[in-house]
């Protein structure tokens, strides 16, 4: 009985997680890696980063006619930002649970935006809204090497 051929079978999705300039300059980078790390998934990239406003832009280039626009791209370009690839199944949707609507008003208590922001334009974090922006994202932030391949040791007491 092997458990990654089984998980294997099953379709595994990877998506970009990034702790913004308010998470990173607040001391919340421990705390927030950590909520994905205790649910399990599998980390494949982490990194410490100044974006670019190009960068910035592509990346949230769906929202460019929105009025925040500007507001958003000077946010995301004002510290550093972490920058993590997350794999596992489901793990798109689960991640945008555990960190919680886009106005930390109303996320729920538990959630990341929930327990730990208050605004919508300083909501620490962002989480990719599908498997296929979470392979766009993790490409546009991540060079080739920068991603892992591993098998964390605690596969077999994650999945049955
Ligand atoms: N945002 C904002 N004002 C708004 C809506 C969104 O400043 O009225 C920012 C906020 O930082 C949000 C990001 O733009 O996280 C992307 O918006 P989206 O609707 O994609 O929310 P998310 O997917 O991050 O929950
Ligand atoms: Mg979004």
């Amino acid at each position: 009985f092997l458990p990654h051929l089984v998980a294997s079978m099953e379709q595994v999705d990877q998506t970009y997680i990034m702790i913004k300039p308010d998470g990173v300059q607040r001391g919340l980078v421990g705390e927030i890696i950590s909520r994905f790390e205790k649910k399990g998934f599998l980390l494949k990239g982490l990194k410490l980063f100044e974006c670019t406003k190009e960068l910035a832009e592509e990346h949230y280039k769906d929202l460019r006619e929105k009025p925040f626009f500007p507001k958003l791209i000077d946010y995301i370009t004002s510290g550093p930002v972490v920058c993590m690839a997350w794999e596992g199944v489901g793990v798109v949707a689960s991640a945008r649970k555990l960190i919680g609507a886009t106005n930390p008003l109303q996320a729920e208590p538990g959630t990341i935006r929930g327990d730990l922001a208050i605004q919508t334009g300083r909501n620490v974090v962002h989480g990719s809204d599908s498997p296929e922006n979470g392979l766009r994202e993790i490409e546009l932030w991540f060079k080739e090497g920068e991603l892992c391949q591993w098998t964390q040791v605690q596969v077999p007491w994650l999945r049955e």
